[in-house]
Protein backbone atom coordinates (compact mmCIF):
# COMPACT_ATOMS: atom_id res chain seq x y z
CA UNK A 1 0.00 0.00 0.00
CA UNK A 2 1.21 3.21 -0.96
CA UNK A 3 0.09 6.61 -0.13
CA UNK A 4 0.56 10.29 -1.56
CA UNK A 5 -1.33 13.99 -1.74
CA UNK A 6 -4.10 12.38 -2.86
CA UNK A 7 -4.65 9.80 -0.56
CA UNK A 8 -8.45 9.96 0.77
CA UNK A 9 -9.00 7.45 3.90
CA UNK A 10 -12.90 6.98 4.47
CA UNK A 11 -13.18 6.19 8.27
CA UNK A 12 -17.26 4.77 8.76
CA UNK A 13 -18.03 5.19 11.88
CA UNK A 14 -17.34 8.57 14.06
CA UNK A 15 -17.39 6.34 17.24
CA UNK A 16 -14.06 6.49 19.74
CA UNK A 17 -12.19 4.17 17.43
CA UNK A 18 -12.64 5.77 14.46
CA UNK A 19 -12.64 9.50 15.71
CA UNK A 20 -8.71 8.16 17.62
CA UNK A 21 -7.96 7.33 13.78
CA UNK A 22 -8.97 10.82 12.57
CA UNK A 23 -7.35 12.79 14.45
CA UNK A 24 -4.09 10.19 14.86
CA UNK A 25 -3.82 10.86 10.85
CA UNK A 26 -4.49 14.43 10.51
CA UNK A 27 -2.55 15.75 13.00
CA UNK A 28 0.55 14.03 11.71
CA UNK A 29 0.25 14.27 8.24
CA UNK A 30 -1.07 17.25 5.52
CA UNK A 31 -1.22 15.28 2.63
CA UNK A 32 -3.51 12.26 3.52
CA UNK A 33 -7.37 13.19 3.43
CA UNK A 34 -9.66 11.95 5.50
CA UNK A 35 -13.45 11.94 5.74
CA UNK A 36 -15.61 10.45 7.97
CA UNK A 37 -18.82 9.41 7.79
CA UNK A 38 -21.65 8.78 10.85
CA UNK A 39 -25.18 7.67 10.64
CA UNK A 40 -25.88 9.37 13.59
CA UNK A 41 -28.26 12.28 12.95
CA UNK A 42 -25.78 14.84 14.89
CA UNK A 43 -23.40 14.71 17.74
CA UNK A 44 -26.21 15.23 20.47
CA UNK A 45 -28.60 12.69 19.19
CA UNK A 46 -27.40 9.18 21.05
CA UNK A 47 -26.63 9.56 24.91
CA UNK A 48 -22.86 8.21 25.18
CA UNK A 49 -22.99 6.67 28.51
CA UNK A 50 -21.57 7.61 31.89
CA UNK A 51 -18.14 6.85 31.85
CA UNK A 52 -15.32 4.37 30.34
CA UNK A 53 -12.04 2.93 32.17
CA UNK A 54 -8.94 3.46 30.02
CA UNK A 55 -6.39 1.39 30.83
CA UNK A 56 -2.20 1.99 30.34
CA UNK A 57 -2.95 0.41 26.49
CA UNK A 58 -5.61 3.31 26.30
CA UNK A 59 -3.70 5.93 27.94
CA UNK A 60 -1.05 5.67 26.07
CA UNK A 61 -2.65 6.25 22.61
CA UNK A 62 -4.69 8.86 24.08
CA UNK A 63 -2.16 10.83 25.60
CA UNK A 64 -0.50 11.05 21.91
CA UNK A 65 -3.63 12.47 20.98
CA UNK A 66 -3.32 16.42 21.24
CA UNK A 67 -6.42 17.58 21.66
CA UNK A 68 -7.12 15.30 24.56
CA UNK A 69 -4.52 17.07 26.40
CA UNK A 70 -6.76 19.60 28.53
CA UNK A 71 -9.37 16.45 28.63
CA UNK A 72 -6.35 14.23 30.18
CA UNK A 73 -5.07 16.76 32.49
CA UNK A 74 -5.98 16.53 36.30
CA UNK A 75 -7.81 20.47 36.42
CA UNK A 76 -10.37 19.14 33.40
CA UNK A 77 -12.57 17.51 36.04
CA UNK A 78 -13.55 14.58 33.74
CA UNK A 79 -11.09 11.64 34.68
CA UNK A 80 -11.18 9.74 37.96
CA UNK A 81 -8.57 7.36 39.16
CA UNK A 82 -9.73 3.48 40.42
CA UNK A 83 -7.09 1.58 42.50
CA UNK A 84 -8.62 -1.66 43.06
CA UNK A 85 -11.05 -3.92 41.89
CA UNK A 86 -12.93 -6.36 44.18
CA UNK A 87 -14.82 -9.26 43.99
CA UNK A 88 -17.47 -9.96 46.58
CA UNK A 89 -19.63 -12.82 47.28
CA UNK A 90 -23.56 -12.13 47.60
CA UNK A 91 -23.10 -11.32 51.57
CA UNK A 92 -21.12 -8.49 50.47
CA UNK A 93 -17.87 -10.70 52.28
CA UNK A 94 -14.38 -10.04 50.28
CA UNK A 95 -13.18 -12.97 48.33
CA UNK A 96 -10.36 -10.94 46.23
CA UNK A 97 -9.10 -7.46 45.66
CA UNK A 98 -6.15 -6.62 43.28
CA UNK A 99 -4.66 -3.54 42.92
CA UNK A 100 -5.98 -1.23 39.26
CA UNK A 101 -3.19 -0.11 38.20
CA UNK A 102 -4.46 3.13 38.06
CA UNK A 103 -7.49 2.76 35.83
CA UNK A 104 -8.36 6.63 34.32
CA UNK A 105 -12.11 6.70 34.63
CA UNK A 106 -13.02 9.30 32.01
CA UNK A 107 -16.96 11.16 31.35
CA UNK A 108 -17.64 9.08 27.68
CA UNK A 109 -19.55 12.52 26.43
CA UNK A 110 -16.45 14.39 27.38
CA UNK A 111 -14.38 12.23 25.71
CA UNK A 112 -16.29 11.57 22.14
CA UNK A 113 -16.91 15.77 22.16
CA UNK A 114 -12.83 16.10 22.83
CA UNK A 115 -12.09 13.53 20.17
CA UNK A 116 -14.06 15.72 17.56
CA UNK A 117 -12.45 19.12 18.34
CA UNK A 118 -11.70 20.51 14.73
CA UNK A 119 -12.97 17.27 12.63
CA UNK A 120 -15.48 18.20 9.88
CA UNK A 121 -17.56 14.70 10.36
CA UNK A 122 -20.50 13.87 7.80
CA UNK A 123 -23.78 13.37 9.94
CA UNK A 124 -26.67 11.04 8.48
CA UNK A 125 -24.39 9.15 6.40
CA UNK A 126 -25.71 5.41 6.98
CA UNK A 127 -22.78 3.42 5.20
CA UNK A 128 -24.71 0.94 2.98
CA UNK A 129 -22.00 -0.84 0.69
CA UNK A 130 -18.88 -0.61 -0.81
CA UNK A 131 -17.18 -1.10 -4.57
CA UNK A 132 -13.93 -1.98 -5.21
CA UNK A 133 -12.35 -0.44 -8.48
CA UNK A 134 -9.31 0.01 -10.20
CA UNK A 135 -8.10 2.91 -8.67
CA UNK A 136 -9.82 3.31 -4.84
CA UNK A 137 -13.11 2.01 -3.42
CA UNK A 138 -16.23 3.65 -3.53
CA UNK A 139 -18.78 3.90 -0.52
CA UNK A 140 -22.69 3.99 -1.08
CA UNK A 141 -24.80 5.64 2.31
CA UNK A 142 -28.58 5.60 2.60
CA UNK A 143 -29.33 8.34 1.32
CA UNK A 144 -27.83 7.29 -2.16
CA UNK A 145 -24.71 9.16 -2.64
CA UNK A 146 -21.47 7.82 -2.62
CA UNK A 147 -17.72 8.60 -2.07
CA UNK A 148 -14.67 7.59 -4.12
CA UNK A 149 -11.61 7.15 -1.71
CA UNK A 150 -8.19 5.45 -1.84
CA UNK A 151 -9.18 2.68 1.42
CA UNK A 152 -12.17 2.08 3.05
CA UNK A 153 -11.79 1.81 6.92
CA UNK A 154 -14.83 -0.20 8.79
CA UNK A 155 -15.17 1.53 12.22
CA UNK A 156 -19.09 0.57 12.81
CA UNK A 157 -18.50 -1.05 15.74
CA UNK A 158 -19.96 -4.58 16.88
CA UNK A 159 -22.63 -4.96 14.29
CA UNK A 160 -20.16 -3.82 11.63
CA UNK A 161 -22.10 -3.88 7.64
CA UNK A 162 -18.53 -3.29 6.25
CA UNK A 163 -17.66 -6.81 8.24
CA UNK A 164 -20.72 -8.32 6.71
CA UNK A 165 -19.51 -7.53 3.36
CA UNK A 166 -16.06 -7.84 4.10
CA UNK A 167 -16.05 -11.42 5.82
CA UNK A 168 -19.47 -12.54 5.12
CA UNK A 169 -19.19 -15.46 7.25
CA UNK A 170 -18.21 -13.79 10.64
CA UNK A 171 -20.48 -14.87 13.65
CA UNK A 172 -21.76 -12.84 17.03
CA UNK A 173 -22.64 -15.28 19.35
CA UNK A 174 -25.79 -14.48 21.51
CA UNK A 175 -24.32 -15.07 24.91
CA UNK A 176 -28.23 -15.20 26.47
CA UNK A 177 -26.96 -12.82 29.26
CA UNK A 178 -28.63 -9.63 29.69
CA UNK A 179 -27.07 -6.60 31.03
CA UNK A 180 -28.82 -3.36 32.27
CA UNK A 181 -27.50 -0.01 34.17
CA UNK A 182 -27.70 2.99 36.05
CA UNK A 183 -26.31 5.40 38.31
CA UNK A 184 -27.70 6.21 41.78
CA UNK A 185 -26.46 9.73 43.65
CA UNK A 186 -23.92 9.02 46.85
CA UNK A 187 -24.99 9.58 49.67
CA UNK A 188 -23.46 8.70 53.26
CA UNK A 189 -26.55 6.79 54.63
CA UNK A 190 -25.47 4.07 52.11
CA UNK A 191 -22.74 3.33 54.82
CA UNK A 192 -21.27 -0.11 53.46
CA UNK A 193 -21.59 0.38 50.02
CA UNK A 194 -19.75 3.77 50.49
CA UNK A 195 -17.05 2.03 52.45
CA UNK A 196 -16.95 -0.83 49.69
CA UNK A 197 -17.09 1.38 46.65
CA UNK A 198 -14.66 4.11 47.76
CA UNK A 199 -12.20 4.09 44.95
CA UNK A 200 -12.84 0.58 43.63
CA UNK A 201 -14.55 -0.89 40.76
CA UNK A 202 -16.59 -3.62 42.73
CA UNK A 203 -18.01 -7.13 41.33
CA UNK A 204 -20.97 -9.00 43.79
CA UNK A 205 -21.00 -12.39 42.59
CA UNK A 206 -24.91 -13.30 43.60
CA UNK A 207 -27.39 -16.38 43.22
CA UNK A 208 -28.04 -17.99 40.22
CA UNK A 209 -25.06 -16.21 38.16
CA UNK A 210 -26.85 -12.63 39.14
CA UNK A 211 -24.21 -10.23 39.51
CA UNK A 212 -23.61 -6.64 40.21
CA UNK A 213 -20.83 -4.29 39.61
CA UNK A 214 -20.40 -0.94 41.28
CA UNK A 215 -18.09 1.86 40.60
CA UNK A 216 -17.60 5.66 41.77
CA UNK A 217 -17.45 8.01 39.14
CA UNK A 218 -17.63 11.52 40.14
CA UNK A 219 -20.73 12.25 42.68
CA UNK A 220 -22.16 8.90 41.35
CA UNK A 221 -22.21 5.04 41.98
CA UNK A 222 -22.50 3.73 38.49
CA UNK A 223 -23.80 0.26 38.68
CA UNK A 224 -24.31 -2.49 35.87
CA UNK A 225 -26.60 -5.84 36.58
CA UNK A 226 -26.02 -8.81 34.49
CA UNK A 227 -27.85 -12.18 34.60
CA UNK A 228 -28.09 -15.72 32.28
CA UNK A 229 -31.89 -15.60 30.65
CA UNK A 230 -34.56 -17.84 32.07
CA UNK A 231 -37.09 -16.94 29.34
CA UNK A 232 -36.60 -15.52 25.85
CA UNK A 233 -36.08 -12.22 25.33
CA UNK A 234 -36.54 -11.45 28.97
CA UNK A 235 -34.14 -7.93 27.85
CA UNK A 236 -37.80 -6.39 26.60
CA UNK A 237 -39.62 -7.26 29.56
CA UNK A 238 -37.52 -6.64 32.59
CA UNK A 239 -39.57 -3.22 34.24
CA UNK A 240 -37.57 -1.63 37.18
CA UNK A 241 -39.67 -2.80 39.73
CA UNK A 242 -38.36 -6.63 38.62
CA UNK A 243 -34.73 -5.10 39.16
CA UNK A 244 -35.08 -4.44 42.84
CA UNK A 245 -37.04 -8.07 42.74
CA UNK A 246 -33.99 -9.07 41.27
CA UNK A 247 -31.67 -7.80 43.64
CA UNK A 248 -33.95 -8.50 47.10
CA UNK A 249 -33.68 -12.02 45.46
CA UNK A 250 -30.46 -12.88 44.38
CA UNK A 251 -28.24 -10.72 46.89
CA UNK A 252 -28.31 -11.43 50.82
CA UNK A 253 -28.50 -7.34 51.58
CA UNK A 254 -30.53 -5.04 52.21
CA UNK A 255 -28.29 -2.05 51.55
CA UNK A 256 -28.21 -2.85 48.09
CA UNK A 257 -31.56 -3.69 47.49
CA UNK A 258 -32.42 0.35 48.95
CA UNK A 259 -29.42 1.05 46.46
CA UNK A 260 -31.34 -0.28 43.53
CA UNK A 261 -34.85 1.08 44.47
CA UNK A 262 -32.96 4.86 44.88
CA UNK A 263 -31.66 4.17 41.21
CA UNK A 264 -34.00 6.67 39.07
CA UNK A 265 -35.29 4.62 36.14
CA UNK A 266 -34.41 7.47 34.14
CA UNK A 267 -30.63 7.51 34.53
CA UNK A 268 -30.99 3.41 33.34
CA UNK A 269 -29.45 1.87 30.54
CA UNK A 270 -32.14 -0.34 28.71
CA UNK A 271 -31.47 -4.38 29.39
CA UNK A 272 -29.65 -5.29 26.38
CA UNK A 273 -28.32 -9.08 24.99
CA UNK A 274 -24.67 -9.45 25.72
CA UNK A 275 -23.12 -10.78 22.31
CA UNK A 276 -18.79 -12.02 21.66
CA UNK A 277 -17.17 -13.05 18.77
CA UNK A 278 -15.90 -16.78 18.61
CA UNK A 279 -13.02 -17.02 20.21
CA UNK A 280 -11.17 -17.21 16.65
CA UNK A 281 -7.61 -19.15 16.35
CA UNK A 282 -6.96 -18.07 12.99
CA UNK A 283 -6.84 -14.65 10.84
CA UNK A 284 -10.46 -14.05 9.61
CA UNK A 285 -9.36 -10.79 8.08
CA UNK A 286 -9.10 -11.31 3.68
CA UNK A 287 -6.27 -9.04 3.47
CA UNK A 288 -8.28 -6.93 0.77
CA UNK A 289 -5.95 -3.79 -0.03
CA UNK A 290 -8.82 -1.05 0.08
CA UNK A 291 -11.43 -2.47 2.89
CA UNK A 292 -9.68 -3.19 6.77
CA UNK A 293 -11.33 -3.01 10.00
CA UNK A 294 -10.98 -1.47 13.64
CA UNK A 295 -12.38 -1.35 17.23
CA UNK A 296 -16.13 -3.16 17.96
CA UNK A 297 -16.21 -3.80 14.07
CA UNK A 298 -13.36 -6.32 13.55
CA UNK A 299 -13.36 -7.87 17.15
CA UNK A 300 -16.75 -7.62 19.18
CA UNK A 301 -16.57 -8.45 22.49
CA UNK A 302 -18.69 -8.24 25.77
CA UNK A 303 -18.18 -5.46 28.23
CA UNK A 304 -16.75 -7.15 31.32
CA UNK A 305 -12.87 -6.86 30.50
CA UNK A 306 -13.14 -3.43 29.64
CA UNK A 307 -10.86 -3.82 26.78
CA UNK A 308 -13.26 -2.87 24.00
CA UNK A 309 -12.37 0.93 23.67
CA UNK A 310 -8.74 0.14 24.71
CA UNK A 311 -8.18 -2.34 21.93
CA UNK A 312 -10.32 -0.18 19.20
CA UNK A 313 -7.54 2.98 20.42
CA UNK A 314 -4.55 0.31 19.91
CA UNK A 315 -5.60 -0.13 16.64
CA UNK A 316 -6.52 3.10 15.72
CA UNK A 317 -2.66 4.05 16.78
CA UNK A 318 -1.06 1.18 14.49
CA UNK A 319 -3.47 2.00 11.53
CA UNK A 320 -2.79 5.83 11.76
CA UNK A 321 0.83 4.62 11.79
CA UNK A 322 0.72 2.45 8.71
CA UNK A 323 -1.34 4.89 6.40
CA UNK A 324 1.10 8.30 7.68
CA UNK A 325 3.98 5.94 6.93
CA UNK A 326 3.40 3.11 4.49
CA UNK A 327 6.75 2.07 4.37
CA UNK A 328 7.06 1.33 8.12
CA UNK A 329 4.46 -2.03 7.40
CA UNK A 330 1.87 -3.54 5.31
CA UNK A 331 -1.86 -3.58 5.89
CA UNK A 332 -1.55 -7.54 6.37
CA UNK A 333 1.17 -7.09 9.48
CA UNK A 334 -1.58 -4.18 10.94
CA UNK A 335 -4.41 -7.38 10.61
CA UNK A 336 -2.16 -9.88 11.97
CA UNK A 337 -1.29 -7.40 15.46
CA UNK A 338 -5.01 -6.19 15.59
CA UNK A 339 -6.02 -10.20 15.60
CA UNK A 340 -3.93 -11.09 18.18
CA UNK A 341 -4.54 -7.93 20.14
CA UNK A 342 -8.31 -8.19 19.18
CA UNK A 343 -9.04 -11.52 20.05
CA UNK A 344 -7.23 -12.10 22.89
CA UNK A 345 -9.10 -9.29 24.60
CA UNK A 346 -12.53 -11.45 23.22
CA UNK A 347 -11.12 -14.62 25.08
CA UNK A 348 -10.41 -12.61 28.01
CA UNK A 349 -13.49 -10.84 28.42
CA UNK A 350 -15.88 -14.17 27.12
CA UNK A 351 -13.75 -15.73 30.37
CA UNK A 352 -15.14 -12.64 32.44
CA UNK A 353 -18.20 -13.36 31.50
CA UNK A 354 -18.66 -16.97 31.26
CA UNK A 355 -16.91 -16.67 35.14
CA UNK A 356 -19.20 -13.93 36.46
CA UNK A 357 -22.08 -16.08 35.66
CA UNK A 358 -21.61 -19.53 36.96
CA UNK A 359 -24.20 -21.25 38.67
CA UNK A 360 -24.76 -23.73 40.93
CA UNK A 361 -21.94 -25.87 41.93
CA UNK A 362 -19.86 -23.76 39.76
CA UNK A 363 -20.06 -20.82 41.14
CA UNK A 364 -19.64 -22.39 45.07
CA UNK A 365 -16.37 -23.55 43.44
CA UNK A 366 -15.53 -20.20 42.19
CA UNK A 367 -16.14 -18.48 45.59
CA UNK A 368 -14.08 -21.39 46.90
CA UNK A 369 -10.80 -20.43 44.42
CA UNK A 370 -11.46 -16.81 44.49
CA UNK A 371 -11.17 -16.72 48.34
CA UNK A 372 -8.07 -19.14 48.42
CA UNK A 373 -6.31 -16.73 46.28
CA UNK A 374 -7.47 -13.66 47.75
CA UNK A 375 -6.18 -15.14 51.16
CA UNK A 376 -2.78 -16.92 49.48
CA UNK A 377 -2.31 -13.19 48.14
CA UNK A 378 -2.93 -11.87 51.09
CA UNK A 379 -0.18 -13.92 53.28
CA UNK A 380 1.68 -13.45 50.74
CA UNK A 381 1.72 -10.06 51.28
CA UNK A 382 2.18 -10.01 54.94
CA UNK A 383 5.67 -12.37 54.70
CA UNK A 384 7.10 -10.23 52.08
CA UNK A 385 6.13 -6.53 53.86
CA UNK A 386 9.75 -6.06 56.17
CA UNK A 387 11.38 -7.25 52.27
CA UNK A 388 9.63 -4.59 50.61
CA UNK A 389 10.21 -2.50 53.25
CA UNK A 390 14.01 -2.76 53.29
CA UNK A 391 14.21 -2.72 49.46
CA UNK A 392 13.10 0.72 49.46
CA UNK A 393 14.93 2.23 52.39
CA UNK A 394 18.10 0.64 50.48
CA UNK A 395 16.44 2.45 46.94
C1 LIG B 1 -22.01 -0.34 29.08
C2 LIG B 1 -20.67 -0.40 28.39
C3 LIG B 1 -19.52 -0.15 29.14
C4 LIG B 1 -18.26 -0.21 28.52
N1 LIG B 1 -17.14 0.05 29.27
C5 LIG B 1 -15.92 -0.01 28.68
C6 LIG B 1 -14.73 0.29 29.44
O1 LIG B 1 -14.80 0.62 30.62
N2 LIG B 1 -13.53 0.21 28.80
C7 LIG B 1 -13.42 -0.14 27.48
O2 LIG B 1 -12.30 -0.21 26.95
N3 LIG B 1 -14.54 -0.41 26.74
C8 LIG B 1 -15.76 -0.35 27.30
N4 LIG B 1 -16.89 -0.61 26.55
C9 LIG B 1 -16.74 -0.97 25.13
C10 LIG B 1 -16.54 0.27 24.27
O3 LIG B 1 -17.58 1.20 24.44
C11 LIG B 1 -16.46 -0.14 22.81
O4 LIG B 1 -15.59 -1.24 22.67
C12 LIG B 1 -15.93 1.01 21.96
O5 LIG B 1 -16.87 2.07 21.97
C13 LIG B 1 -15.65 0.53 20.54
O6 LIG B 1 -15.32 1.64 19.72
P1 LIG B 1 -15.63 1.58 18.17
O7 LIG B 1 -15.22 2.90 17.62
O8 LIG B 1 -15.06 0.34 17.59
O9 LIG B 1 -17.21 1.41 18.08
P2 LIG B 1 -18.34 2.41 18.57
O10 LIG B 1 -17.83 3.29 19.66
O11 LIG B 1 -19.53 1.56 18.82
O12 LIG B 1 -18.60 3.35 17.31
C14 LIG B 1 -19.21 2.89 16.15
C15 LIG B 1 -19.81 4.09 15.44
O13 LIG B 1 -20.21 3.70 14.14
C16 LIG B 1 -21.48 4.25 13.87
N5 LIG B 1 -22.11 3.40 12.86
C17 LIG B 1 -22.63 2.17 13.02
N6 LIG B 1 -23.12 1.70 11.86
C18 LIG B 1 -22.89 2.66 10.94
C19 LIG B 1 -23.18 2.77 9.54
N7 LIG B 1 -23.79 1.78 8.87
N8 LIG B 1 -22.81 3.92 8.89
C20 LIG B 1 -22.19 4.94 9.55
N9 LIG B 1 -21.92 4.89 10.88
C21 LIG B 1 -22.25 3.76 11.56
C22 LIG B 1 -22.18 4.25 15.23
O14 LIG B 1 -23.26 5.17 15.24
C23 LIG B 1 -21.04 4.64 16.15
O15 LIG B 1 -20.93 6.03 16.31
C24 LIG B 1 -18.15 -0.55 27.14
C25 LIG B 1 -19.32 -0.78 26.40
C26 LIG B 1 -20.57 -0.71 27.01
C27 LIG B 1 -21.80 -0.98 26.20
Amino acid sequence: MSTDSNTVVLIIGGGLGGLALAQLISQSSSSVKVLIFERDENEYVRDQGYCIGIDRTGLEVLTKIRVLDHLLSDESGSCSILSSFQILNQYLQKLLALKADDIKLIYREHLRRALLTNLDVQWNKRFVSYKMLDNGVEATFHDGTSVHGTILIGCDGARSLVRAQLIPGFERTDLRIINCAGTVEQSDDMKKIRQLVHDSLVRILGRQGHSMLILPFRQLWIWSLSWPEKEDHEERNTSPTQLVEKVRRHFDNEELVRFIERSTPSSHLAPFRMHSALCLKQNPFPNNPRVTLLGDAAHPMTTQAGKGANTAFADAFDLANLLINPSSSSLSEYEQKMFKRGFAAVKMSLSNTKMIHLTGWSALLRNSILSIIGYTMALISIITTPFRWYRKKHD
